[in-house]
């Protein structure tokens, strides 16, 4: 188990293990945030906070929502506003300790336009 927590702590986001690698989207809200994406499948993550330790952004077709702590601000995940079985969410890995993160490749996704990756697949 990894965790990855908010800079006050008052949001812990558990997951199974270390991503196999990590993301860094273009996109307008991505690029703004500074976050880099760990995907993981929705019941494999644990979202630890208080009620109402959370808040939310939604852009676009609301599709997605951003979540961040709402004392510290730090982003911590987003996850599709229709659960599903199958529903992925991104893990900000940001928030795990960089030593967890050593070693793990970072794709670049053109999410700005193409939502192709631009570096080779690894
Ligand atoms: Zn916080």
């Amino acid at each position: 188990m990894l965790a990855a927590t908010c800079h006050c702590g008052a949001v812990r986001v558990e997951v199974p293990r270390k991503p196999r690698r990590l993301t860094s989207c273009n996109c307008s809200i991505c690029r703004r945030y500074g976050t880099l994406w760990a995907y993981y499948k929705l019941p494999e993550v644990q979202v630890v906070a208080m009620p109402g330790a959370t808040d939310e952004y939604m852009w676009g077709d609301k599709s997605l929502k951003f979540v961040r702590c709402r004392s510290c601000g730090c982003i911590t995940h987003w996850e599709p506003v229709t659960l599903r079985e199958d529903s992925k969410m991104g893990v900000n890995a940001r928030n795990f300790e960089p030593e967890a993160l050593r070693s793990i490749p970072i794709r670049l996704l053109d999410g700005a336009s193409t939502w192709k990756y631009l570096d080779a697949a690894p």
